[in-house]
């Protein structure tokens, strides 16, 4: 059952944040508390989806520490593949376990568009995410040029058979379907465009794997896009740095 008695076997959502390169300790800690708050005073069954928060590495530790017990759950933005060595300023799958993560976001655009990784390394840091235990967030979605040139579907079906390892999809997957100019934006696919790229995805995913739209996801928009067909929650930048408005998105998860 999931935390509103709902029987498993349909996909419990995940509101996941994504708190990108922003905060320093006292940000974090207070956007931490101010969450775990809201977790206790709306006590147990609420907010009725899987809640997860990433901090930049910075903050694991002090996140980690505050959201224990909470039912919040840790997370990465970005991994190296191997688990040790020499990659100045990289992190390793098995480090973000360490400091108390179950997810790790691998295949954001702003990785991919601003660091150049394409779909043979993301296919590698899922690999080393799965190693460590860690559940992989793979991010996929098409450009402003490709939506208008009629290859969305097209783009993000190849990003998947391209990043996905092996044969089969195990349960530590999500995928955030996230168009890549709708992140950070202000703008979002329309609800015809995102339930028909979400139906898409599925056809190429077994039923128990969560989609994830994310694109300027906010308080006003949540509910008509998370009441969608094969949207299982959402993964929000802008939106999740402030308590109130995150949580509301994830009450939103119905
Ligand atoms: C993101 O960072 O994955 C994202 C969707 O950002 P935003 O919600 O700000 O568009």
């Amino acid at each position: 059952m999931d935390p509103r008695g709902r029987n498993m076997a349909v996909r419990t959502k995940l509101a996941a944040g994504n708190w990108k390169m922003n905060g320093l300790r006292e940000d974090g800690a207070a956007l931490a508390r101010a969450l775990v708050q809201r977790m206790v005073a709306a006590g147990a069954g609420e907010p009725g989806c899987q809640l997860l928060v990433c901090p930049p590495a910075t903050l694991l530790t002090t996140v980690g520490g505050l959201i224990a017990g909470s039912g919040i759950a840790l997370g990465g933005q970005d991994c190296h593949a191997a688990a040790k060595g020499a990659f100045t300023g990289d992190i390793s799958p098995e480090m973000l376990a360490d400091a108390g993560c179950t997810h790790v976001i691998l295949g954001h655009s702003e990785r991919r568009h601003g660091h150049g990784e394409g779909d043979t390394a993301v296919h590698e840091k899922i690999l080393g995410a799965w190693r460590a235990g860690l559940t992989a967030i793979l991010c996929v979605g098409e450009t402003r040029a490709q939506r208008e040139a009629g290859t969305a579907v097209e783009i993000v079906a190849s990003q998947l058979a391209g990043s996905i390892p092996g044969d089969g999809v195990p349960d530590n997957l999500v995928v955030a379907y996230e168009p890549v100019w709708a992140i950070g934006t202000g703008l979002t696919a329309t609800l015809e465009d995102i339930a028909a790229m979400h139906a898409a995805i599925r056809t190429r995913l077994p039923a128990r794997t969560r989609i994830l739209y994310g694109g300027s996801v906010n308080p006003q928009n949540a509910v008509s896009i998370l009441g969608l067909a094969e949207v299982d929650g959402a993964l929000v930048g802008g939106a999740s740095l402030d308590a109130e408005n995150f949580w509301t998105i994830a009450r939103s998860c119905v």
